[in-house]
């Protein structure tokens, strides 16, 4: 089974492109980052504390994440309930920035990642796929793009929504969360060696997936 890895800082693209990416090459999405804000959802109802260690490893034992797919979309579940409808929001996501920073929370859900890219051919995005949930992954892509034109995408998603958002904060946050997801002791997002760099600020959508098409094409997965 092929994979292909798709890395990157918050709000650069990565669900958008690498579920056209799947599409093409008839694979799986898998969004790990997903999975992640599952357990973020847990520790927000519970009101726990993802810098009380105890607390942390206590909630793994109490937690079972799994995926289903309905229609193509990735479905998370999170102790037998569908959690998928309050997976995105700010809150969930700075949660799910602290908490995924904890060792027993990355342990939690390695194992699922790595049995969806042993069953499926799969396109999968989050921080460390190509540094260390999938270091085999026959294609590896790092997506980014200027924290500016981050936030001013985000800021154009959210006011779609018809939510009220200040642009300034937006990109506040995503430099705060790039910032964490850099920084911590482990699994940190970094470029791996052998991946390749495409940086989405000046691209259209079209564009930055023809790019990893191509490099998908170089490695037979694409004709
Ligand atoms: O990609 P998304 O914004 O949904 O991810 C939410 C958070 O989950 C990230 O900020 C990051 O801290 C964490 N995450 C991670 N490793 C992954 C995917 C996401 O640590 N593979």
């Amino acid at each position: 089974m092929a994979s292909v890895a798709i890395d990157g800082p918050a709000g650069a693209g990565k669900s958008t492109i690498a579920k056209l990416v799947a599409k093409e090459l008839q694979a799986i999405y898998v969004d790990t980052g997903a999975m992640y804000r599952a357990i973020a959802v847990y520790f927000l109802r519970n009101q726990l504390d993802p810098e009380m260690s105890e607390q942390v490893e206590q909630a793994c034992k109490n937690i079972e994440v799994s995926i289903s797919y309905e229609n193509g979309a990735q479905q998370v579940w999170l102790n037998g309930e569908n959690v998928t409808p309050f997976l995105r929001t700010e809150e969930v996501g700075n949660m799910a920035s602290k908490s995924s920073a904890k060792q027993p929370v990355r342990d939690a859900l390695l194992q699922l990642q790595r049995d969806m890219a042993a069953k499926n051919t799969v396109v999968m995005d989050g921080r460390d796929i190509g540094t260390n949930v999938l270091p085999n992954a026959e294609v590896k892509i790092y997506l980014t793009a200027s924290s500016a034109e981050r936030a001013r995408r985000r800021y154009e998603e959210l006011k779609q929504k018809g939510e009220t958002c200040d642009l300034a904060q937006i990109e506040a946050d995503i430099i705060k969360r790039d910032e964490q997801d850099m920084s911590r002791a482990i699994a940190p997002l970094k470029q791996a060696e052998d991946a390749y760099y495409l940086d989405s600020s000046n691209l259209t959508i079209a564009e930055v997936v023809e790019a990893i098409l191509n490099q998908c094409k170089e490695k037979g997965l694409w004709k």
